[in-house]
């Protein structure tokens, strides 16, 4: 029978590795929930609508890239590209406006049609975080401030910040339209995407990857000149906000976030080490989209990273701290198998970390693999420590041999934690 594979564009995410995504994992938590954000946890398919309304059909996510099926009751449902939308139904659905800020956050799969290739899936994982009911530009620093403490935290440097705004409705609508007419005369030299989004969508063929393009794009008129007084007051609050952070940044006027909710802050978090698919998190304000999807006008903000990508770093440059093995517990003859067993439960229930042998094998062969295994201690179980309810305990850093009661072992946990300290 032929062998079964993964679907192409999904990994899987083996042992070995899973100690990195671990302690990525539990870095974020514990950074996230000191700045008081909480997580959410949304379903991983939505209706087809919520994502046509909350991302926009022109964009190549909805276009493209969308999981969309029909179930048996006749539905359209979509696998998630992309959470925000799923956070903002969910929020207005549950009336979490009446609490005030929400500062939530989310980690999971999403899904996009798209070709596979280095730190590009099409099952991959984000880490978001979305502020939700605040217009305060010190929302979008703390935003960007967390997502570079998280890096930061993770041992990655060199991390590039791209920060750009997009400004409110009005400013898009004369931008878009100096766009369009500057960009008309060019049309017929222009990528065919862009061609297309000429009329549709005219602001994502700034961040076109076609060479011509952006050789005509480079001297369109920058969106920055459009912006109106407010936008321009937040915009410079946002960027004195980050100096005093001193989190440093470049303006990329070019910036524009392939989502049309986006409004005002737009930034990119990219890294030198990923080749082609350079960008670690995305985000933005979002002041559009709650309004858009049926609930009231609430300001927003939030990013999104790519976990894939984050690993991708986190391998190459980042130390992953290694788990501890307190026990290796050997064991041969009837008798001392079967007290095996209770012994390592009752140190796993103590708190210590025991893996327990199950070969059967010779001692001298079991006691080779708990020199591997990187224990601190090895407990050795034969006949005669069986008989007597004893065992041995061998320290591996020093060698050193002392015979106990099973029970003396059990008897003092904090004792044995300090032990262990000592021979580690
Ligand atoms: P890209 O330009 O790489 O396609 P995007 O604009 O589609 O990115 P967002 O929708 O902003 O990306 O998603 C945020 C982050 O999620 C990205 O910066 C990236 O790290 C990650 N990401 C997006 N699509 C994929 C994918 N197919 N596989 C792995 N990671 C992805
Ligand atoms: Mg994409």
């Amino acid at each position: 029978m032929a062998q079964l594979q993964g679907i192409r564009g999904t990994r899987d995410i083996l042992p070995d590795e899973v100690v990195r995504w671990q302690w990525v994992e539990s870095t974020a938590r514990r950074i996230l929930s000191q700045a008081q954000y909480r997580e959410i946890r949304t379903p991983i398919f939505e209706q087809t609508e919520l994502f046509a309304r909350g991302i926009g059909e022109a964009t190549d996510v909805v276009g493209k890239e969308m999981y969309t099926f029909t179930d048996r009751g006749d539905r359209s449902i979509t696998l998630r590209p992309e959470n925000t939308a799923g956070v903002v139904r969910s929020y207005i659905e549950h009336s979490l406006s009446a609490r005030g800020l929400q500062r939530l956050w989310y980690m999971g799969p999403m899904f996009r049609y798209e070709r596979p290739q280095a730190g590009r899936q099409r099952q991959f994982h984000q880490l978001g975080l979305e502020a939700i009911g605040s217009a305060d530009p010190r929302a979008d620093a703390e935003a960007i401030a967390i997502a570079t403490q998280i890096l930061k935290s993770l041992g990655l440097k060199s991390l590039k910040l791209d920060l750009n705004s997009v400004g409110n409705r009005e400013d898009r609508l004369n931008y878009r339209q100096a766009l369009i007419d500057y960009l008309t005369p060019y049309k017929e030299e222009l990528d065919a995407d862009s061609q297309d989004r000429l009329t549709r969508n005219p602001l994502r063929i700034l961040d076109s990857k076609d060479k011509r393009t952006q050789e005509i794009v480079q001297d369109a008129p920058s969106l920055l000149e459009y912006l109106g007084d407010f936008s321009r007051n937040h915009f410079e609050q946002v960027q004195t906000l980050l100096t005093d952070l001193g989190i440093e940044y470049q303006i990329n006027p070019r910036l524009v976030r392939g989502l049309d909710y986006y409004t005002h802050t737009a930034f990119e978090i990219q890294s030198d080490d990923l080749g082609a698919q350079a960008t670690v998190c995305g985000g933005g304000r979002y002041d559009g989209l709650v309004a858009e999807l049926g609930g009231k006008e609430t300001p927003a903000v939030g990013w999104a990273m790519g976990l894939e990508r984050l690993m991708i770093l986190v391998e190459k440059l980042a130390q992953v701290p290694q788990s501890t093995l307190d026990f290796y517990l050997i064991s041969r003859g009837e008798l001392a198998q079967r007290q095996s067993l209770k012994l390592a439960q009752g140190l796993r229930e103590a708190g210590f970390a025991v893996e327990l042998d199950l070969s059967g094998a010779a001692l001298k062969k079991q006691m080779a693999r708990g020199d591997k295994s990187g224990a601190i201690a090895c407990l050795i179980l034969g006949d005669r420590e069986a008989e007597q309810q004893e065992v041995q305990l061998k320290w591996m850093a020093t060698k050193e041999q002392q015979t106990l009661e099973q029970s003396d072992l059990l008897s003092n946990p904090p004792y044995l934690r300090q032990q262990l300290d000592k021979h580690s």
